[in-house]
């Protein structure tokens, strides 16, 4: 099965991406991971898109594709789901035209939608691991006691300051991957506010549906 999930920063796309992986054994390609890791590891690449990501804004649809084909060649064309990518029209197109190359297109974008408030609320209360990425909410998802609090940071995107430059993005750059996605008829609209369970609850039935259709 091919996959992406798309929406808002804050609308759960990696909670929900983990949650379909272990369902359904897909393999999460995070662009948004892969460049943390990068800067992280002061690559050549990182050093180049620190300021971009620091400063609430995207990374050049050039450099975004070329890490996301390269992973998606990675992982031979299937059984994925792409979180964060594609993030603008462009990118959209060329992963359109990527995948058809390879006889591999998407089957389903899912979208996750979620008012503003909600979105600096969670922000606002993320927190992640600094070493396995692993993402927390300081109220409905705490750091377990047993975790090393040293290692419990806020992203620095998600400073109060970073995250309005991040909705603005993405009202002008990224809301329009919405239309592209409903045009060809491959948008499935998921109303991303309540519990994690819930929101899984929904996404999970269409997948299935999907899977079954597939298996058939
Ligand atoms: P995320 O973890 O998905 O919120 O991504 C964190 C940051 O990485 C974003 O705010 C962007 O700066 C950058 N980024 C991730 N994916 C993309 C993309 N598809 N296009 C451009 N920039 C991206």
């Amino acid at each position: 099965m091919r996959l992406a999930l798309f929406g808002p920063p804050g609308a759960g796309k990696g909670t929900q991406s983990l949650l379909l992986k272990e369902q359904f054994g897909l393999d999460v390609i995070s662009t948004g991971n892969l460049i943390r890791t990068a800067i992280r590891n002061g690559t050549p690449l990182g050093r180049q898109v620190e300021a971009h990501v620091h400063a609430g804004g995207l990374v050049p649809d050039e450099l975004v594709r070329d890490l996301a084909n390269e992973a998606i060649a990675a992982h031979a064309f299937d059984n994925f789901i792409l979180d964060g990518y594609p993030r603008t029209t462009r990118q959209a197109r060329w992963l359109t035209s990527f995948l058809e190359a390879y006889k591999a297109p998407l089957e389903a974008v899912i979208f996750l939608k979620v008012s503003d408030e909600a979105i600096v609320e969670r922000l606002s209360n993320r927190r992640i691991h600094q070493q396995t990425g692993e993402s927390y909410h300081l109220i409905l998802h705490p750091p377990p006691a047993h975790v090393d609090p040293r290692l419990i940071v806020q992203r620095a995107d998600d400073a109060p300051e970073s995250v309005l430059s991040r909705l603005e993005t993405y009202r002008k750059e990224t809301q329009p991957v919405e239309a592209y996605f409903r045009e060809a008829g491959l948008l499935l609209e998921i109303e991303g506010e309540g519990t994690v369970q819930d929101i899984y609850a929904r996404i999970g039935t269409h997948i299935e549906q999907l899977a079954e259709l597939q298996a058939a």
